[in-house]
């Protein structure tokens, strides 16, 4: 499935100082997918995640891209500035991609409609003042308001009480329908089988299986895989 490959890793990895975190990965990213890289705590999904985005230089291998793409993060632990209101939080993503004036106007409305209504509701309020899930909701917002070619999404699930995971992984299945490549880092298999085009397992940071959910036997050993490594 998919288009033309938008991000590709060769060979990459990456240590923090002595700490290896990835190694050896090879990944396409392609136009249209929604791929999930599941894998456990200290998996090494962060810093694929960087790596993808661009944020992060490996230290082995590279990535190449398909020309100039806008590429966002959503990142772990959202970063939002709590003091600031909603739409702050959004207009201040925009500046730093160079977006003003009559397009982000543009912007801002377009990606208030991706929000659930009750926060198109407060958008002069602060943004501390929403509860985890309507904090990641925002967190993917301000990801979304440069219309980013690919939107990675880092634990979008991690501290949500249940409803609030469904409701923001809802949203993101919207956009993923609305045909954005989607890349998302999950820390539970079962999420990332269920809403994904294509899983990698992520183990000790090295991909050990990558393929379709649906197969029982790719889901198999993606379970084998994310538990023992394959
Ligand atoms: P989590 O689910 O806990 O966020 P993760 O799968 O996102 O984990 P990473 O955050 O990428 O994994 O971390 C992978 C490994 O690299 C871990 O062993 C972690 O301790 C280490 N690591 C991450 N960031 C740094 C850093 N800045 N300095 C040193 N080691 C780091």
């Amino acid at each position: 499935t998919g288009g033309r490959s938008m991000v590709r890793l060769h060979g990459v990895g990456h240590a923090y100082g002595g700490v290896v975190a990835l190694r050896d990965v090879d990944l396409d990213v392609r136009q249209g997918v929604v791929l999930g890289i599941a894998g456990a705590n200290g998996a090494g999904k962060s810093t694929l995640a960087g790596i993808l985005h661009g944020s992060l230089a490996p230290t082995h291998g590279n990535r190449e891209t398909a020309g100039a793409l806008r590429t966002s993060l959503a990142p772990e632990g959202r970063a939002l500035f709590k003091t600031l209101s909603l739409r702050e939080n959004l207009e201040v993503a925009a500046y730093a991609a160079g977006i003003t004036g009559a397009p982000l106007r543009a912007r801002l409305e377009e990606t208030m409609q991706w929000l659930p209504p009750r926060l198109r509701d407060r958008m002069s309020a602060p943004a501390g003042g929403l509860s985890g899930g309507e904090q990641q909701m925002l967190a993917i917002a301000r990801a979304l308001i440069v219309s980013p070619d690919i939107l990675i999404v880092d634990e979008p699930a991690l501290g949500l009480a249940p409803a609030l995971v469904d409701e923001v992984y809802d949203r993101l299945s919207g956009l993923a329908r609305d045909g954005l490549t989607v890349v998302l880092l999950e820390q539970l298999l079962s999420r990332a089988l269920s809403v994904c085009h294509e899983v990698a397992v992520l183990h000790e940071g090295v991909v050990a299986v990558h393929g379709r959910p649906g197969d029982p036997a790719f889901e198999a050993l993606a379970e084998a895989a994310y538990f023992n490594g394959g």
